[in-house]
């Protein structure tokens, strides 16, 4: 398939990295996944503007500007002909001789831009039945808000999951629930969904603020407020959301049931509203 470099389409297997693209040696970049949904990139706006904001707080210039990435997207989508899939999509600060500071203006270093799509069916089943989760230590830094390259807290937390044979970790600093290894977190509680504020310690995730909107739409009590991990044990209910997960219940954490077990009322209805969504936008 293609992939895109720069601001160019190319074949995948054409191109190469410099070993010492910064994004390869000190995780110096930032990064986004775009739901692609029959065929239609879903809110690849709000994607793309969050790539630039992410860029910006660790001072890369992208080379490129947002409408001629969104077009680009859409090219490389339509090229490799993606059904239901996503497109990865990264900029580094570029290559550059390895050493911590910035490559200074004369080196004359660019942010290297790069893009590829997937397949990746919708986890339907996964949906409908719920996954379990485990507890964590949130050990990541206090710039979470930056969707960066430096994932390797996140990917320790996962692979505790994956390890007990669960979907996902539920992080907490000293006992206040912030985020997922890759999702946003979410209790229940008499039709009151609450989920901890988009502020450095999470990322404001572009599901998350599809979710504010449906529930301000339907008039859903949707709270800002960190809650605990006795909190998150003793909710009706508990899901994530995320790009890949969409709205996903939990049904179970550190091997403890939540609820009685099964998805619950507000996250089936809500998993309704999310459907009509992307429903509306890819006839759209
Ligand atoms: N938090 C973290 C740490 C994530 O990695 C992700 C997914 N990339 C999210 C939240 C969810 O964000 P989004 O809904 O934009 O995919």
């Amino acid at each position: 398939g293609k992939i895109i470099l720069g601001d160019q389409l190319m074949e995948r297997s054409v191109i190469g990295i410099d070993l010492e693209d910064r994004g390869y040696q000190f995780g110096d970049g930032v990064y986004e996944v775009i739901r692609v949904y029959e065929g239609k990139l879903f809110t690849m706006k709000e994607h793309i503007g969050r790539l630039y904001q992410s860029a910006k707080k660790i001072k890369i210039t992208i080379p490129l500007a947002p409408e001629q990435m969104m077009d680009l997207v859409e090219k490389l989508v339509a090229e490799n002909k993606v059904y239901d899939g996503s497109v990865y999509m990264q900029v580094t600060r570029g290559a550059a001789p390895r050493t911590h500071m910035f490559p200074t203006p004369e080196s004359k270093t660019k942010p290297v831009f790069t893009a590829y799509t997937n397949e990746v069916a919708r986890p339907g089943n996964l949906m409908k039945h719920g996954v379990k989760a485990v507890t964590a230590e949130d050990i990541r830094w206090l710039r979470c808000d930056i969707k960066s390259l430096n994932l390797l807290p996140n990917v320790l937390a996962k692979q505790e999951a994956a390890e007990a044979g669960c979907y996902e970790a539920i992080l907490h600093r000293s006992g206040t629930v912030t985020e997922g290894s890759s999702s946003n977190v979410y209790i229940v509680n008499r039709g009151e969904v609450r989920t901890h504020p988009a502020n450095h310690f999470i990322l404001n995730g572009i599901t998350r603020q599809e979710l504010q909107k449906l529930c301000i739409e339907n008039s859903i009590p949707f709270v800002e407020r960190a809650f605990t991990l006795e909190d998150l044990f003793q909710a009706d209910e508990v899901f994530i959301t995320s790009t890949t997960s969409e709205i996903m219940p939990i049904v179970e954490i550190d091997g403890k049931t939540v609820g009685n077990g099964t998805p619950g009322q507000m996250v089936r209805m809500l998993q309704t509203l999310f459907e009509q969504r992307i429903i509306a936008e890819s006839k759209a």
